[in-house]
Parts: structure tokens; C-alpha cells; sequence
């Protein structure tokens, strides 16, 4: 029988490969939006309504956490801005890990591991951290290798692409260029 599997889906772009990767090893897929890291408003609305469009249209299960989750969000990093990414990170995968055990899913995995621009090893490890604390099966899989065959692939569907990572502060980072000056320096 197909291992049920709920994959936590950050937006439609970073499942299409992850998805089909996960069918063509026969496990039974459910996507799962909850990234309340994502702002303003009618960004996280646009990811959102995208990814229930694309999920619709392909047939494939999906849940979905409509709440905004900004407030909650920001009073988790502020003042721990430099540690963020870790802490987003974390919230994301905990919540994907109560749904999972609530609905009896036998595993879990995220699309963030698809993302050339995510923090790979941390997210991995923090997922194998998760997993064993809460006793549930980590499916692990560099998805980074299918990242042109994605991208190729939400071009070609005209799948709305965002241009930054998610939260307020990356979009600051990706679009001052006094920001991206000092971080091009330091590279
Ligand atoms: S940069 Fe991306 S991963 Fe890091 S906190 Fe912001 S939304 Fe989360």
C-alpha cells in the first residue's frame, strides 16, 4: 500500500517537481500550505490562490491554512532577526508535523528542499530533529536536482513566480539596492 505522505508546500512553482518526483516513487502525496512568513497581505493571498488554482487544475490533494499569520510570525523573530530564516523554518515544519499525525499521514517532507536559494543542510537536519522528536517517518530527498525541470515547467503553465523569499525583510533585501550592494561585497 502507498505511504500517505503530507509534503509541506511553501507555492505552486516549488511542487511541481517535488510532486511528481514523490508520485513516481509511488507515496501518496497531500500538499499542505501553512507559511504564515509570507507578506504583505495580497502576496501571501497571490501564493495561496495560486498554489489552490494549480492544485485544483492537477487534481492533487492539497490543505490549506488561509489564516494571514503575520502578527504571530513577527512577534517570533523580532529581535532574533539575523536567526530568522531558522525560526521560520521551524514554525512551518512543526505545524506540517501536527497535521500530519492528527490525519494519520505515515510521513512528511517540504518543497523547501527543492529551493536553490533555502538553507538545505539546516532544513534537513532540522527535519530529521522533528522527526524524531515527534516519531514520524522524514522522507528526504534533494529535490534541488529537478530545479530547472520546475522551473521550466511553471513557465510554460504561466504559474505566477515571486520574486522574494517571503517575509517583510526579504523583500527589503531583494529589492534595496543599498542592501544588495553590501551583501554582493561580502560574498
Ligand atoms: S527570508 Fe524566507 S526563510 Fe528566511 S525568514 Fe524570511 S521568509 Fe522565512
Amino acid at each position: 500500500m502507498a505511504i500517505k505522505l503530507l509534503l509541506h508546500t511553501c507555492c505552486a512553482p516549488c511542487l511541481i517537481y517535488p510532486y511528481s518526483f514523490l508520485r513516481d516513487q509511488g507515496k501518496e502525496v497531500t500538499a499542505f500550505f501553512y507559511n504564515p512568513n509570507v507578506h504583505p497581505f495580497l502576496e501571501f493571498r497571490k501564493r495561496r490562490e495560486t498554489l489552490e488554482a494549480y492544485t485544483e487544475n492537477q487534481s492533487i490533494r492539497l490543505i490549506s491554512e488561509k489564516q494571514y499569520g503575520l502578527t504571530d510570525f513577527l512577534r517570533k523573530v523580532v529581535f532574533q532577526e539575523k536567526n530568522r530564516c531558522e525560526i521560520c523554518y521551524l514554525t512551518r515544519l512543526e505545524k506540517t508535523i501536527l497535521f500530519a499525525k492528527k490525519l494519520g499521514f505515515e510521513s512528511f517532507s517540504t518543497t523547501l528542499l527543492y529551493s536553490k536559494y533555502q538553507q538545505h543542510d539546516l532544513i534537513a537536519s532540522l527535519c530529521n530533529r522533528l522527526s524524531i522528536q515527534h516519531n514520524i517517518s522524514f522522507f528526504y530527498n534533494d529535490f534541488r536536482a529537478g530545479w530547472q525541470e520546475g522551473v521550466d515547467k511553471a513557465v510554460e503553465q504561466n504559474i505566477y513566480r515571486q520574486s522574494y523569499c517571503g517575509c517583510i525583510y526579504s523583500e527589503h533585501e531583494r529589492y534595496d539596492k543599498s542592501i544588495r550592494k553590501q551583501v554582493t561585497k561580502h560574498q
